[in-house]
């Protein structure tokens, strides 16, 4: 049987898959594609997540689409929010209809003979049910995120299971857990660490963040008042694009600086927290990190909440190490034990590329490690396929944009030149760096051995910089001498359209 066709395969509909499809429909509007997802539902992280609080820790004017006005007045997101936002635009698009839900892709097999990829994916039944599909496109795009959908990570702690209350991932959040007048320890300090704590101390009977070293965190209104303002006195498309780059200026600035200066910068952070916190408050031991500002990523907290759950005597933060679980809490390094009725272990993710599917090429397994990363999209030796992974110092989305951008003028530059196979090729560039360079949360550090690299220059090397990032992919031509372009053997024995054979000329 010939399996199904497509130009291109989007692998997710989270936010990314979703963006790609807008960019696909508008700027190559003769493309065939589908995007498969292994959920039942739009949204990917933002449908996935469900602990008390969940919001955006960037700001909404940077984190929407370029293309779709982010209107409501709080620029610090609730997560729903977010989820409604993306399963909106989806549907007025009317990219819905080219979603097929409950398929997740397991791997995907480059053919140079015929130009596509063959790619297998299971189908779950919403009875549980599995079955085989496979497909075939001529270019995929992977818009699967950068984490493991089925698991969080999970330190083992010394003597867990001697613990009797509860404990809980915040990536696998209970439906309907009551911890009103509960005692709960938090172990993390990450951005949903930093979440939680207000959220859940609104009604639990105290909460204690428990951290091994402290991250650096600032607060934000919550509304941003400029975009709020420019949205009353003028279209609301015009007042997102004023704001989103007021905002992206902004977030440069303050990220080179703290590149440039990071001792001054540490200092103002640090104060304005003392400053939130209360005067009488150790900072030095519980918001003071070993590392300079942005060396992991800042945690944004709007309106002060959590410093205001602590002021208030709700919440708490304990810095120390864990000796070993009790039955019943913790017990510190120091003596101390923390006692709990929940444990709630926001201790990170479980980085994953390329939604954990398997590629081959030409029967050869493809190693990620082993690879270049070209302009940070696509993979040397690997043809026709394109992935996003967006920013680590600003809004996911302003990458995605821009990623999604690229790939359509790339195939649509291949139409024109009457080419179907594009392949990065490194020639002499050898890896100098990680993917992910100057960031060490743990997450990251765990995961980088297994991601490609970066050369030493362009187009080898992959920027956490928006400006940089609109020039390489936006405004670069996109023949650079780097991509090679082909045709497999039959397509060059087969007429071309007179059109295409035209332009290639
Ligand atoms: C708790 C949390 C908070 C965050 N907050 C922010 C923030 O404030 N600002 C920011 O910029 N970024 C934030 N991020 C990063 C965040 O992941 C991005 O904002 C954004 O959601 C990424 O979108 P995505 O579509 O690329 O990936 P995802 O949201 O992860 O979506 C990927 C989709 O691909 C699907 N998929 C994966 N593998 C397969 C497969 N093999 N087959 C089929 N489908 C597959 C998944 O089911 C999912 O629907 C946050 C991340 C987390 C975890």
């Amino acid at each position: 049987m010939v399996a199904e066709h497509f130009d291109v395969l989007i692998m997710g509909a989270g936010l990314s898959g979703i963006d790609a499809a807008y960019h696909l429909q508008k700027l190559c509007p003769g493309k065939s594609y589908v995007i498969l997802e292994q959920r039942e539902r739009i949204g990917g992280t933002w449908d996935l997540f469900r602990y008390p609080g969940i919001r955006s820790d960037s700001d909404m004017l940077t984190m929407g689409y370029s293309f779709r006005p982010w209107t409501h007045p709080k620029a610090i997101s609730p997560g729903d929010d977010i989820r409604d936002y993306i399963t909106a635009t989806a549907h007025d698009e009317g990219i819905e209809r080219n979603i097929r839900f409950r398929h997740q892709i397991k791997r995907a097999a480059w053919s140079s003979q015929e130009a596509k990829w063959t790619v297998e994916a299971v189908r779950t039944s919403p009875g549980g049910g599995e079955e085989a599909v496979t497909l075939t496109c001529n270019f995929l795009f992977s818009c699967a995120g950068y984490y493991r959908y089925s698991a969080g990570y999970l330190p083992e702690f010394p003597n867990a299971s001697r613990f009797q209350g509860r404990m809980i991932h915040p990536q696998a959040w209970p439906e309907n857990l009551d911890y009103t007048g509960k005692r709960v320890v938090i172990i993390g300090s990450g951005a949903t660490a930093v979440t939680l704590l207000p959220a859940m101390a609104r009604t639990a009977g105290h909460v204690t963040m428990l951290q091994r070293s402290p991250t650096y965190i600032i607060s934000a209104p919550e509304q941003d008042k400029i975009a709020n303002w420019l949205r009353r006195v003028m279209p609301a498309m015009w007042a997102y694009r004023l704001s989103r780059w007021k905002n992206v200026c902004f977030l440069t600035l303050f990220y080179r600086l703290s590149q440039r200066y990071p001792n001054f910068v540490k200092k103002r952070l640090l104060k304005r927290v003392q400053e939130s916190v209360g005067a009488d408050f150790d900072v030095a031991t519980h918001f003071t990190p070993r590392y300079n500002p942005w060396a992991q990523r800042l945690c944004l907290v709007p309106d002060a909440d959590m410093f205001e759950a602590i002021k208030s005597g709700r919440a708490s933060v304990v810095t120390d190490h864990i000796e070993t679980f009790t039955e019943k809490g913790i017990l510190l390094k120091s003596g101390k034990e923390l006692q709990a009725d929940i444990i709630v272990t926001a201790t990170g993710l479980v980085m994953q590329a390329l939604g954990g599917a398997d590629l081959s090429v030409d029967g050869q397994r493809v190693d990620p490690s082993k690879a270049l990363a070209y302009k940070g999209v696509m993979m040397s030796g690997v043809p026709n396929l394109a992935s996003v992974f967006g920013y680590i110092n600003a809004s996911w989305t302003l990458k995605a944009d821009l990623i999604c951008n690229y790939v359509c003028r790339l195939l649509n530059f291949m139409d024109r030149k009457g080419v179907r196979q594009v392949t990065p090729k490194s020639g002499n560039e050898t890896a100098v760096a990680p993917f992910v360079e100057n960031f060490s949360p743990g997450y990251i550090e765990r995961a980088l051995a297994s991601w490609p690299k970066q050369g030493s220059k362009p187009p080898w090397r992959v920027y956490q910089d928006y400006f940089r990032d609109s020039i390489l992919l936006k405004w670069s031509s996109i023949d650079d001498g780097v991509l090679e372009f082909s045709n497999p053997p039959e397509a060059l024995a087969a007429p071309q359209p007179l059109e295409l054979a035209q332009s290639a000329q």
